[in-house]
């Protein structure tokens, strides 16, 4: 088999791509998927701030990586929820932070429990919620508040097609016509919100992993013990076998939704957003789910007032 670009031998097949590539062409395949999506829906002007929230998996570390070859300003955020179990958070952070500063990007840890005085799966079991919902609202939250602090204009995550195509299929068999409306690669600023992108929607899971053991990315990779039983990952195998069987599948899937997208965005609910009465985070209740879910009885209080 020989590299599609240069005809040297090949070095790894991409049968989604029908080629196959050898080492330095595979690297440049990865660049320009993520330069095309960047492109296409236009994330960055170039020479803003791009805070980029690394959970020190292969995913956002690649992204962290890729987007500083590609000469833009990322500004590193990690996370650190709590999880104990597995060592996961102290692992993750470890790894976060470890190679943001291999690469000279700055990097903020921002710590759930320090703030709060517990991690979000306390906190899940507490309230009786899924631990992997509340650790996404908390770290959505913290995320736009610290890209608002800092007066960076968009917030960049690791979220590959593989991700992409398994919260499409989740939200196209509830006909959730909300989220189905929020699954496109860039989500614009909203009052308060800011401006969401995922620049890895065209690079899929396996080739993150490739592009990081090429580069010698030292990743976690520990998954969260949380995790392991989510609907969500179901669906990503069901699309890897089926990925398997038609190469292409998920590209072809996810790149439909782009196509029509308009029809979702058309069609989707009306709201209003209005700061939170407790913290001023954009809402459409009167309080935030952020703010409902950690300070009960503030929220209590804000709405009798
Ligand atoms: P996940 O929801 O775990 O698949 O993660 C999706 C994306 O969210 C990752 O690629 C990161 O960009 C971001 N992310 C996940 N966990 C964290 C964390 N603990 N801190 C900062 N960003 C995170
Ligand atoms: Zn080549
Ligand atoms: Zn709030």
């Amino acid at each position: 088999m020989k590299c599609k670009v240069c005809g040297k031998e090949a070095w790894i097949k991409i049968p989604s791509a029908n080629a196959a590539f050898c080492e330095e062409h595979f690297d440049q395949y990865v660049l320009r998927l993520v330069e095309r999506a960047i492109k296409k829906f236009k994330m960055f002007e170039g020479n803003e701030t791009i805070v980029v929230a690394v959970s020190g998996g292969k995913d956002s570390l690649a992204l962290l990586h890729i987007l500083k070859r590609l000469g833009y300003k990322p500004h590193a955020l990690h996370i650190d929820v709590g999880i104990e179990r597995s060592d996961y958070s102290r692992i993750s952070e470890e790894k976060a932070v470890k190679f943001a500063s291999k690469l000279e990007i700055p990097i903020e840890v921002i710590r759930v429990e320090e703030i709060h005085g517990l991690g979000v799966i306390d906190l899940a079991m507490k309230r009786r919620r899924i631990p992997c919902q509340v650790c996404g609202l908390t770290r959505r939250y913290y995320m736009n508040k610290f890209a608002q602090e800092l007066g960076a204009p968009v917030i960049a995550t690791g979220h590959t097609l593989d991700d992409m195509v398994a919260a499409l299929f989740a939200n196209l068999l509830r006909w959730d016509l909300s989220y189905l409306s929020k699954g496109a690669p860039l989500l614009p600023s909203e009052d308060g919100l800011i401006k969401r992108a995922k620049p890895l929607t065209f690079v899929q899971d396996k080739e993150t992993l490739i592009y990081s053991r090429l580069h010698g990315i030292d990743f976690a990779s520990v998954e969260c013990p949380e995790s392991r039983f989510a609907t969500f990952k179901r669906y990503k195998k069901l699309f890897e076998s089926l990925e398997e069987e038609s190469p292409g599948t998920k590209r072809q899937f996810f790149q439909g939704y782009v196509k029509n997208f308009r029809i979702f965005d058309e069609n989707k609910p009306s709201y209003e957003l209005k700061p939170c009465l407790v913290c001023g985070y954009p809402t459409i209740s009167k309080v935030c789910s952020f703010c409902r879910l950690w300070f009960p009885e503030k929220a209590r209080e804000a709405l009798q007032e």
